[in-house]
């Protein structure tokens, strides 16, 4: 059953070939046997899953069941989840157990899907390739050495081991699109604004969005519209009606303009990574795609700004948890300032720290011109980049990372390093674009993403072109070793 998709394993349940039950237990007994050595999943929901999936049942024969009715998936512990713990992979969070439901936990469990478990995350969705978890990392089931890459590492890693067809993740800066490319599977960031924050741990507010994970475009189309929607209790959230995004499914790609940045296929790019990626490009060529050479001049100011932006908004967001309104709490503190120095000195890990410093000081009566001020304008001249290339070309595309994923440990004492891993996603979010990685092909037998980024709203015109480049590749059919 770990094989099929989330269409697939829908149309089953109503089929009456398996229940909910039936299914939801063989993932949670997969997961049992195979997280150990992937710890993906930081707590697993068993009873609760169960319980989740005879609710789902009884929906299914009574006639009511949608597409996500009785699927179980993973979901990314960034999400409040009403009495489980949502510990953002953080110390600070580690005994929280939300009060309430995030809106996509809500919309996802309306929609009736079963969540089996809580995934690994770097801490606060600060990282790129999961090592910044206070549960520790996470393997990639493609090589067990290598990092899955992050912040979302742990669904990525669930759903390309078929722990799951499908889960969820948060994407600020790269975290779907970078792990999915890692671990070759399909991520789709949407558009900022068209999921609701509301009850999603918050890292960098104008940068963070929800998406989906999948095997499959169609399945993350399915996901999507689960997940998106206008939200009155988010107020970046936008008024505009949920497409039906399979409608489109399939439609032809003849006259479709795609534009490659030349600024993303310079140095700094893997060359085995970008002939995969040439690869792909040949086969939309085939699929009567026209593609043509874009600029997006402003591109290498998008890591430094990034981080001016993320971490000041990170700074701000992350003063709440003190150990008196939220998170964890020092023993015996020597007084008031004792008890936030060593709360917050305890709580928080390295990165964390850094990136918090960092925003405390862009931030500052000082500096504030200098850093926050400036990158505020090179993050409108990012944008402007893409409105200009988006007059021109329907689709932009270009790997999703420069490279394959690196060994654990390899980027973990280097910062800058780490951060470039992010170098061709960051700019999306900037722009607050809509941004897909989907399976690629192989370099060093280890998955590339290719990256498609959308015009604002376009999903369904991104989730297309994936879908028609799967139905004539199977890369996303791909099985890591050791997980069929
Ligand atoms: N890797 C980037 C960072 O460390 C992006 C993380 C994310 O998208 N949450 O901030």
């Amino acid at each position: 059953m770990h094989h099929k998709t989330l269409v697939e394993l829908g149309a089953g349940l109503r089929q009456g070939e398996y229940s909910s039950e039936e299914l939801t237990r063989a993932c949670l007994d997969r997961a049992a046997v195979l997280d150990p050595q992937l710890n993906s999943i930081i707590t697993l929901t068993g009873e609760q899953a169960l319980q989740a999936a005879r609710d789902a049942d009884a929906r299914i024969r009574s006639g009511e069941a949608g597409p996500l009715t009785g699927i179980p998936y993973a979901h990314k512990d960034i999400f409040c989840t009403k009495g489980v713990r949502t510990s953002c992979g953080s110390r600070m969070l580690d005994n929280f157990i939300a009060p309430y439901d995030a809106t996509v936990t809500r919309q996802l469990n309306a929609a009736g899907a079963v969540m089996i478990g809580k995934t690994n995350m770097d801490e606060f969705a600060m990282g790129s390739s999961n090592e910044t978890s206070f549960y520790g990392p996470v393997s990639n089931p493609w090589d067990s050495e290598t990092v899955p890459g992050g912040s979302s590492g742990g669904s990525a890693a669930a759903v390309a081991a078929r722990l799951v067809p499908v889960s969820t993740g948060t994407d600020t800066g790269g975290s779907i699109r970078q792990p999915a490319a890692l671990c070759g599977i399909t991520g789709l960031k949407p558009t900022y604004g068209r999921v609701s924050r509301y009850g999603m741990i918050a890292f960098a507010s104008s940068l963070d969005q929800a998406g989906p994970f999948a095997r499959t475009a169609e399945d993350a189309a399915l996901m999507l519209g689960a997940m998106a929607g206008f939200d009155p209790r988010d107020s970046t959230s936008v008024e505009r009606t949920v497409e039906d995004y399979t409608g489109g499914l399939g439609d032809s790609l003849e006259g479709l303009k795609i534009g490659l940045p030349n600024e993303f296929f310079g140095e700094g790019l893997d060359s085995t990574v970008a002939a995969a990626v040439e690869a792909a490009l040949d086969e939309y060529r085939k699929l009567g795609a026209i593609i043509t050479e874009i600029s997006l001049p402003n591109s290498q100011l998008a890591v430094p700004t990034y981080y001016v932006v993320a971490p000041a908004e990170c700074s701000s967001n992350l003063s709440r948890f003190d150990g008196v309104r939220f998170g964890y709490r020092a023993t015996d503190p020597a007084d008031l300032e004792d008890l936030y120095k060593r709360s917050r000195g305890e709580g928080f890990g390295a990165e964390v720290k850094r990136r918090i410093m960092i925003g405390t000081y862009a931030l500052s009566a000082g500096y504030y011109d200098a850093y926050y001020l400036k990158a505020q304008q090179a993050r409108r001249l990012i944008r402007e980049d893409f409105i200009r290339a988006f007059e021109q070309v329907d689709v932009i595309m270009g790997p999703t990372s420069p490279s394959v994923a690196f060994r654990l440990g390899e980027k973990s004492n280097n910062p800058v390093t780490m951060y470039l891993s992010d170098i061709y996603t960051i700019a999306v979010n900037l722009a607050g674009l809509p941004g897909m990685s989907i399976p690629a092909g192989f370099a060093t037998d280890m998955p590339v993403g290719l990256q498609l980024i959308g015009n604002y709203f376009e999903e369904a015109r991104l989730l297309n072109a994936a879908h028609r480049y799967q139905q004539v590749t199977d890369w996303h059919e791909r099985i890591p070793p050791g997980y069929e």
